[in-house]
């Protein structure tokens, strides 16, 4: 399905989408309180004054690497349905070859990193990974291009990448600055065991990895509760609680007051996917 927001970095493309968010981010967004924290009253139904504090919009693309993500537009559509402050766009942009995960690139990246040869064992465990470091500079490119305020990588496989002197692979997510990776490995797997579409499953990793990315250091992922920013390190308990998705007050509070109602309305969207299908 491909969803209407769609920029594609081509010559053309970015010139046209550098005049459509320019006139996306001239349009101030006027944010209300999301349904579930508003009580019911007369004065509802009275006009909302004009003046309203507003904000900018904030513009995201994701895109797809290797187009593998076939519902990607009707995810997209959902996500920029569900609220007002982020604007979501589908990125069509060509996918270098070198950057598709390969067992031989995981393993030299290893080496490279720490510094010694992976054990066989290790090789095993790294081979469905693609290095965020080889994707960050290419994505950085591509957001300036369009003059996105972030960009989403969605990639088939798992993510690798280093935290200072620390290595990790098998994750789902991780960012630099503004460019974010995001994996789709196992989706399908967990769609079918929950009954869940895949969509319900990538949302919440692309919308909690965007929230970090854009409340670092003040939020962060932490210890498994059924919150929208468990870390998952066993990455199937992300099939658990999908129906009880939430943001605790805690992290709530770390996200800054304007964009509140709208993770807090992802949330909502996120649940409902699990619910009615
Ligand atoms: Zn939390």
């Amino acid at each position: 399905m491909t969803s209407r927001f769609v920029l594609t970095h081509s010559n053309d493309g970015v010139a046209q989408a550098r005049r459509e968010i320019a006139r996306t981010k001239s349009a101030r967004v006027h944010q209300s309180a999301p349904k579930t924290l508003v009580a019911f009253s007369l004065s509802d139904l009275s006009p909302r004054p004009t003046t309203q504090r507003s904000a900018p919009h904030v513009v995201v693309g994701i895109w797809s690497l290797e187009a593998w993500l076939a519902g990607l537009g009707g995810l997209i559509d959902a996500l920029n349905k569900a609220q007002r402050t982020f604007l979501f766009y589908e990125v069509d942009a060509a996918m270098p070859a070198g950057l598709i995960s390969r067992p031989e690139r995981v393993a030299a990246w290893f080496k490279e990193s720490s510094g010694r040869k992976p054990s066989k064992r290790i090789l095993e465990t790294l081979k469905d990974n693609l290095v965020a470091d080889d994707f960050f500079g290419l994505a950085e490119k591509i957001r300036r291009d369009l003059t996105l305020d972030y960009i989403i990588g969605v990639t088939p496989s798992m993510v690798a990448g280093t935290n200072g002197d620390e290595l990790f692979w098998n994750h789902f997510s991780t960012f630099k600055d503004r460019a974010l990776l995001t994996s789709g490995y196992q989706l399908h797997e967990f769609a079918h065991d929950t009954g869940c579409p895949l969509e319900s499953f990538i949302g919440r990793i692309i919308v909690s990895q965007l929230l970090v990315a854009m409340m670092w250091p003040k939020l962060g992922f932490h210890n498994d509760t059924g919150c929208l920013f468990d870390y998952n390190e066993s990455r199937a308990s992300l099939k658990d609680r999908v129906k009880g998705l939430h943001i605790e007050p805690g992290c709530l509070k770390m996200i800054k007051r304007a964009y509140r109602p709208a993770a807090l309305a992802f949330v909502d969207l996120l649940r409902s996917y699990g619910v009615t299908k």
